[in-house]
């Protein structure tokens, strides 16, 4: 089986934009901040839900608070088990959607409803649905990050730590398979588990950025360190990896191996999770441009460093004003099946391990 090529299409253009550069908040600030954000959670029977790439005062405060920090499919897991009234989503758009339809009784919050995720923006549904009907013999596979309408014409939806496991079931059961948006992750998957796979072209803005030869550079810099890589990044990358995997593969990679340095080359906002579990081990950001180059992100995502302490009180403070997921019921009956599908799956999987234990 060789590499698949990612199918051609002219795709909308994404325009990045920069980071919002929140105003530096002092140490009294900050705690005044925190408190009340605390009050209003309680206030209004809500709970937190973070992901690994947000702020860490946002992390630290959802842990705090009895919320979760974890990846989007840890989020969407906690979520659908709390009793709490309503959701606070520290991430991007999809990860809200996704929320609301495991959890449609339940009100879903988000800082910023325009903190969204390139991979998302270039599949739109018209697109991929008229793509899909091209190829009905394909299982549709889609990453979670894409809108609920592209959820709701898969057949599966998975997350970067459950995609291989499925694929090597579809496969096994003899199924061709169209993936949808990520063509870095579709081909690591596609490497791994030989499956036939249709690649659709889209790809993350901040994985994208991470430069093999500037890699190879700092590996000679740093030889004991261990590469730790997100699979959205480029094959040149990945090759030089230690090891691959999601963002809790990357922290629990951290946490367990022997090794004192590490090159991480994913969105540096897992690092407060890193620092956190090994608080004695050096990280170095992988990196994104090579001399004289430049980069759009930086390592950080610019949509996730839409929340901040300022826009999550106010969120709290205000729900009405612009910051309230909406699905419509029709579309979040379709994508929960495909959704639910990947939970059973992953949560049938546990299972078999701990038996296997
Ligand atoms: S880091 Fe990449 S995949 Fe994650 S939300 Fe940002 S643009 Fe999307």
């Amino acid at each position: 089986m060789t590499t698949p090529t990612p199918i051609k299409l002219d795709l909308p253009r994404i325009a990045v934009p920069k980071a919002p550069q929140w105003p530096e908040l002092g140490d009294a600030e900050k705690e005044q901040l925190r408190t009340r954000i605390k009050r209003l959670l309680k206030e209004r029977n809500a709970v937190l839900v973070a992901h690994y790439y947000v702020d860490g005062d946002l992390q630290a405060l959802a842990e705090e608070t009895g919320g979760c920090v974890a990846d989007s499919l840890e989020m969407a897991r906690f979520g659908a088990e709390q009793d709490a009234d309503t959701l606070v989503v520290c991430g991007v758009r999809f990860m809200g959607e996704t929320s609301k339809i495991l959890n449609p009784e339940k009100r879903v919050l988000m800082p910023d409803l325009n903190a969204t995720c390139s991979l998302d923006e270039e599949c739109p549904a018209d697109l991929f649905s008229a793509f899909c009907d091209q190829h009905p013999d394909r299982t549709v596979v889609v990453y979670a990050n894409t809108s609920a309408t592209v959820k709701a014409r898969s057949d599966w939806v998975v997350t970067s730590s459950i995609a291989l496991p499925i694929v090597r079931h579809l496969h096994e059961k003899g199924e061709k398979i169209l993936w949808a948006p990520d063509k870095h992750l579709g081909s690591y998957v596609q490497k791994q588990t030989g499956a036939d796979i249709l690649l659709w072209p889209g790809a993350c803005v901040v994985h994208e950025e991470f430069k093999s030869f500037a890699l190879e550079r700092l590996r000679r810099l740093h030889p004991d360190a261990a590469v730790l890589v997100h699979p959205e990044s480029p094959d040149e990358v990945v090759k030089q990896a230690d090891v691959v995997g999601s963002t809790t593969a990357l922290i629990k990679a951290v946490a367990e191996m022997d090794n004192r340095t590490f090159i991480v080359a994913t969105d540096e906002g897992i690092f407060w999770k890193m620092h956190q579990l090994a608080p004695d081990k050096q990280l170095i950001p992988a990196p994104t441009a090579g001399a004289g180059a430049t980069c759009e992100s930086c390592a950080h995502c610019p949509w996730m460093a839409r929340n901040a302490l300022q826009n999550l009180a106010e969120t709290l403070e205000n729900p009405a004003a612009h910051h309230e997921i909406h699905i419509d019921p029709a579309i979040g009956r379709r994508a929960v099946k495909p959704i639910q599908r990947m939970l059973d799956f992953a949560r049938k999987q546990e299972t078999a391990k701990a038996i296997d234990a």
